[in-house]
């Protein structure tokens, strides 16, 4: 048996931040993962705002944890030798007049106007005809090349197995855990919208949304900024091509790609570039959310080593960072480190 201070099910956004934290306070991780290509955090735009929402708001909690986000995504880039954070300022083009309107009253309020730039730069070929406003302290992660280069990191250390976690295989012993060869002192369950096969949180209810994004050829690609529009957000990558996105269909866990969802998309790409685009690919994928929006980040009330950190939401970027130090932290605090 070899002896680990955590095993963590679930190589998502969630689990590599809890096994990131766990690994910065010196504590020994094993992490599982199905190695599904088409979850939440492979496919997610990655995008994190200060000001968020329909109704454009600036919320002070949020934007703390998102400063700790930052700050935590430059410290594994370091670790790893990447750079997958871009902080970027988001060009929000307004749809209509009306919205113009709303958002200049909201610059009486000294939060939003702080995060916000009137003066935009102008990009050219781009339906602007309201104008729009920069959204600063804002930007996108390249989610699928921090989980694999993670994944590699992790592996290259013997810390990490593709496989299918079975629930009922796992040994609960008086203060430890077993699974296939491993025991361990602490267990942490970070499977996103799959956790409805979760025996041992049976009384956390994720509400899966799905949601679509695709991928553009555009000629004027080194032109582009961080774009929004009317629930549609385009984000110029360094491979030269745009990810556009995005959809949200609630208590949706139809994992089928859709043509309907590809449709939906170019129709709201078509509303911001006035030039050709061409559609190179078209992923779909399950967010894992809650009702009340809150996110899950629970010990379990029997098994004390038992954790699960869930329901991340549309806002896993900001979000998974620290709730996911917010459970290594409680481990840390009960000093059981095994090995
Ligand atoms: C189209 C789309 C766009 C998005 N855009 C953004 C965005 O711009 N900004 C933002 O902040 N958020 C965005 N999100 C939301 C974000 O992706 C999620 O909040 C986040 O990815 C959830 O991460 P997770 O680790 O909890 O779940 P997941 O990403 O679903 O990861 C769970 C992992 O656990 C594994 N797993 C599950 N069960 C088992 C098992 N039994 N054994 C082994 N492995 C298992 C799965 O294979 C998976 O790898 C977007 C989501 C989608 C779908």
């Amino acid at each position: 048996m070899k002896k680990i201070n955590s095993l963590i099910i679930g190589q998502g956004i969630a689990g590599s931040m809890v096994a990131f934290h766990l690994q910065q306070k010196g504590l020994s991780v094993m992490v599982i993962d199905a190695g599904k290509k088409n979850t939440a955090s492979r496919i997610a735009a990655g995008m994190f705002s200060s000001i968020s929402g329909k109704r454009k708001t600036f919320d002070e909690a949020m934007y703390s944890k998102q400063k700790f986000a930052i700050d935590t995504f430059r410290q594994m880039e370091k670790l790893l030798g990447v750079e997958f954070l871009h902080e970027e300022n988001i060009h929000h083009l307004f749809y209509s007049e009306n919205e113009k309107a709303e958002t200049l009253l909201r610059m009486h309020d000294e939060n939003f106007s702080a995060q916000t730039e009137l003066n935009t730069s102008s990009i050219e070929n781009i339906k602007q005809e309201h104008g729009a406003i920069e959204i600063k302290n804002s930007g996108w992660i390249d989610c699928a090349l921090m989980l694999d280069s993670y994944r590699n990191y992790l592996s290259a250390s013997h810390c990490f197995s593709m496989a299918d976690f079975k629930y009922d295989e796992l040994e609960i012993k008086n203060e430890v855990f077993c699974y296939g060869d491993f025991e361990f002192t602490n267990i942490i369950f970070c499977e996103g919208y799959q956790k409805q096969k979760n025996p041992f949180f049976e009384n956390e209810n994720i509400v899966p949304c799905k949601g679509d994004m695709i991928t553009l050829k555009y000629a004027n690609h080194g032109n582009l900024k961080i774009l929004k529009r009317n629930g549609c957000f385009l984000i110029p990558t360094n491979d030269e091509t745009v990810k556009a996105g995005s959809t949200y269909l609630w208590n949706n866990d139809n994992e089928q790609l859709l043509p309907s969802g590809r449709s939906e998309i170019k129709n709201k790409v078509n509303d911001i570039l006035s030039d050709e685009f061409e559609i190179i690919n078209h992923q779909t994928a399950i967010r894992p959310t809650t009702k009340n929006r809150e996110v899950i980040a629970k010990q379990h009330s029997e098994y004390k080593n038992m954790f699960m950190l869930n329901g991340l939401g549309t806002k896993g970027i900001i979000q998974a960072p620290y709730f996911a130090n917010y459970i290594s932290e409680l481990i840390e605090r009960k000093k059981i480190i095994a090995i």
